[in-house]
Order: structure tokens, then sequence, then C-alpha cells
């Protein structure tokens, strides 16, 4: 049986976490907010908090809109605050040995019928599924960063989630004002499957030097019509995060045509990883970012 989804509870109270919650209190959704510790449930609410107060500013919610937002955000310090939740998201650091101890300890306190789902950018669905009691009732849900601006929400299924919880989730994205859009349970989803493989391609024309810096990113903003340039793109994502996309669909599919580049390896190695570090493919330090090659 599927019921109404009422409370969110969302765990993990960091970038991805703490913006899911914003956007789901905003919806009308209580939300219940965990993390490993009061201080990082704290920082995350903080975080909120700052971002609600800047739309007011903007005219983009009322007063009003923001005080009963803030008020339907709670602090879960346990699993067991979790109970009451109806779907419950973990948005927690990518690593799966974290999520398995989050959804074994977690499936005892939520109730019969609650939902679970995972923000995961790389691990499997069906393989998170497994370790709940649960799995026809989990789904991947993965938000696009940053989650309060972007309109995109890739719906996952598993092998076993069954088609209630598709249908759940996708009127829950509905309700937050989001697009979903449905995607296979194979590594990269569609985003990321499509978008890092032309990134890495774009490092190896670097590579390779069939253009510099400058050229590639020049080419495919007037060229292709892209906003920004794929290089510029991954200085922005993070060396480091693109690599290790890359190396999960490279791994995931067995297929050497997603190798990653030698030359992103080597920046990761050197510490360059974009804008984080104030050096990638370009250099932040002075006035205007400056090509690297
Ligand atoms: P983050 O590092 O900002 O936040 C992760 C949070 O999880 C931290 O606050 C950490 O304390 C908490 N955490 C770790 N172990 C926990 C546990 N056992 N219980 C409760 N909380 C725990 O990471 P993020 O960027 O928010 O990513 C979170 C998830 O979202 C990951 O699965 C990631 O793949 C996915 N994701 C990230 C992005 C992105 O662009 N950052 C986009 C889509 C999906």
């Amino acid at each position: 049986m599927i019921i109404p989804i009422k409370t969110v509870g969302v765990i993990g109270a960091g970038h991805m976490g703490s913006g899911i919650a914003q956007v789901c209190s905003l919806a009308g959704f209580n939300v219940q907010l965990n993390d490993l510790s009061e201080e990082r449930i704290s920082a995350g609410l903080a975080c909120i908090q700052a971002n609600i107060e800047r739309q007011v500013s903007k005219r983009v919610i009322s007063e009003a809109d923001r005080q009963a937002a803030l008020e339907r955000i709670q602090p879960a310090r346990t699993y067991d605050d979790l109970s009451s939740c109806d779907i419950v998201i973990e948005a927690a650091t990518e690593n799966e040995e974290v999520k398995r101890k989050i959804f074994t300890s977690l499936c005892p306190s939520l109730h019969r019928d609650a939902l679970i789902a995972t923000n995961t950018s790389s691990i499997s669905i069906t393989r998170l599924a497994a370790f709940t009691d649960r799995p026809e009732r989990f789904i991947g849900i993965h938000f696009t960063n940053p989650v309060p601006m972007m309109q995109l929400v890739e719906l996952i299924r598993g092998i076993v989630t069954d088609d209630a919880t598709y249908v759940a989730a996708n009127e829950f994205i509905h309700k937050l004002g989001k697009t979903s859009t449905a995607a296979e349970d194979f590594p990269g989803f569609i985003v990321h499957r499509i978008l890092l493989p032309m990134i890495n391609e774009a490092i190896y024309t670097l590579y390779e030097g069939v253009g510099s810096v400058g050229a590639i990113d020049t080419a495919m903003r007037l060229g292709a019509n892209h906003p920004m340039g794929p290089l510029q793109l991954a200085d922005f994502i993070g060396l480091d995060t693109c690599l290790s996309i890359m190396q999960g669909i490279y791994e995931g599919l067995a297929d050497s045509k997603y190798r990653p580049c030698p030359l992103l390896v080597k920046y990761v190695e050197a510490g360059w990883l974009g804008r984080k570090s104030s050096r990638g493919f370009y250099d932040y330090r002075g006035e205007k970012p400056a090509p690297t090659r």
C-alpha cells in the first residue's frame, strides 16, 4: 500500500541534504533532518535558513512562508525520530559502506509502508535496495546540484522497485515543483552518462593538442551554443569529482571508450581540482581566470 506523503526524512544535512530539506519544507512537507552529530544538523539548518532568507530578500517568498517553512523542519537526532516519515531520502556521503549501515539501522525504525529513496550519484540502486527490508519500496531520487535552483530530478527504479513506489515518488517530485525524468539503473544514469564523457573528450582534445583550453571552450560555447565551455564546467564541478564519475562509468560498463583521460588524472594528482582549489584548467588566483594550458 502507498500512503500519501506528508512527512519527509532526510539523512545527511550536507550540501544536497540541506537543499532537499529546504525544497521539501517550502513545498509544505514536514521535514526531519538527520546527520551524524548535533553540530552537522545545526550547520545544515543554518545553511537552509540563510538560503531561505536570501529568497525573502529577493521577494521570491514572503516572510510568512519563510517562518512556516523553517518551523516545518525539525532535527532528527536518532532514526527513531524518523518513525513518522512517509519517505526517507538518504543524502549521506557517497560511500557504499556508509549507506549500507544507514539502511540496515534505519529500517527497524520506519513504519511498514514508508518509502526509502537514495540520492546516490554512482552506486547501484538495486544493490542499495538489497540492504533494506523493503526493496520494492526503494527508489533512486537523484536531485541536481544546487537543489533549490535546478529543475531536474532523475527517478531511478531498482530491479525490484514496484510501480506504486515509482508513481508515489513521481507525484512527490511534482509537488516539489521539479521535473522528473526516468532513468534506468546503470552507471551515471542519464545526465552524467552523457555530460561526463563529453567533458572527458574535451580533456582528450586538449591532451592531444587539438586545441588550447581557450580554443576548446570558445568552440563549444559559440559552435554548440553551450552556456559554459566543457573545461570551465569541469573546473566548476571539481576535477576529482569528474574523475570519480568517469571511473564509475568506465568500470561499471566495462567499456574502454569511457577511460578517463590521463591528463585529467594528472591534474587531480597535482591537486589542481578546479575552482575549489583555485587552479584547474583555469587559474583563478588572479583578477580573471587564466587558462593553464
Ligand atoms: P556532503 O559531503 O556535502 O554531505 C554529506 C553529509 O552526510 C555530511 O553532512 C555527513 O556528515 C553526512 N553523513 C555521513 N555519514 C552519515 C550517516 N551515517 N548518517 C547521517 N549522515 C551522515 O555530500 P553531498 O554533496 O551532499 O552528497 C550527498 C549525496 O548526494 C551523495 O550520495 C552524492 O553522490 C549525492 N549527490 C551529490 C551531488 C553534488 O553535486 N554534490 C549531486 C547529486 C547527488
